[in-house]
């Protein structure tokens, strides 16, 4: 999936966060906030999530720059993730209308602090109800590549920017505060607000190549079926079920947090093929 060429940038979407050198470790009594926020999370390991922590010295966040042109985006990462945001937002809003306020999105590098508490790359990207806000480590696309053995090409890096936007418009939409956060396996709300975040995510795909910039140039070029085999590889190899059987040895369904690898491709697919008004996993009988 790539950019057109000449899509224009309506200005940067994108904070930087330097590193944070002074970063509080272990944040006490504050794990619940740090339990609720993992099962919204992108569903990597997220057992390096330091809840609460509150010290540190979070260098002033910049704007991206040089990020101007669809070639930008194509040529350089994180003006490939400025401009995904920007398609997002133009999408999110022709589905929603002035009900869609833009998520900020922040990239930060090994720890931050946020509205949720103190966050390391070890969470994987995420997004923060409390604050509004996607946060990602541009280091987890390594992670795909190397420890969860994908290509992690375009489209699949930008799944993973239109997951967390998916939270962001279940939080909008109030989802986010009307489930049972607690309840774990496969047709648990936990596990349907993270196959509806994929599910968003695809429909967003699926649109993708038709949503204009500011001129009216439309961001994305036409899919190709590799790139959509390949997002649908990465939303594969973050499944519950691959990640237990890697790490545990073994499969326990009743502990599922985002749902199998089957789940993940499947919703991500509806949306790609049927639109968001497909994506209600919350219906009875959807799982
Ligand atoms: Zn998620």
């Amino acid at each position: 999936m790539t950019f057109n060429d000449n899509a224009r940038s309506g200005g940067s979407r994108v904070s930087k966060r330097g590193r944070n050198t002074g970063f509080a470790v272990g944040g006490g009594g504050i794990g619940l906030i740090a339990i609720l926020l993992i099962s919204q999370a992108f569903g990597v390991d997220l057992t390096g999530f330091i809840g609460g922590g509150t010290g540190g010295n979070t260098a002033a966040d910049t704007t991206l720059e040089n990020c101007d042109t669809g070639a930008d985006a194509n040529a350089n990462l994180e003006c490939r993730l400025d401009f995904a945001a920007q398609s997002l937002d133009a999408y999110w809003e022709q589905e929603l209308g002035s009900d869609y306020v833009p998520p900020p999105l922040v990239l930060f590098e090994q720890a931050t602090n946020t509205g949720c508490g103190g966050a390391t790359s070890a969470v994987g990207p995420f997004y923060c109800p409390a604050d509004q806000t996607v946060y990602l480590d541009v280091g987890f696309y390594d992670d795909l590549r190397t420890r969860f053995d994908t290509d992690a090409g375009p489209l699949a890096q930008m799944y993973v920017i239109a997951h967390e936007f998916g939270h962001h418009i279940q939080n909008l939409e109030g989802t986010m505060n009307s489930i049972d956060r607690g309840d774990t396996g496969p047709t648990s709300d936990a596990v349907r607000l993270e196959l509806q975040a994929d599910c968003y995510a695809g429909a967003w795909a699926g649109e993708a190549s038709t949503v204009p910039d500011d001129s009216g140039t439309p961001f994305l070029e036409p899919i190709t079926r590799a790139q959509v085999a390949d997002a649908l590889d990465a939303a594969a190899a973050i499944g519950d079920d691959r990640i237990q059987e890697s790490t545990q040895g073994q499969v326990n369904p009743e502990a599922w947090t985002h749902g199998s690898s089957e789940q993940r491709q499947q919703w991500f697919a509806t949306g790609y093929e049927q639109g968001a008004s497909a994506c209600d996993t919350f219906a009875a009988g959807a799982l």
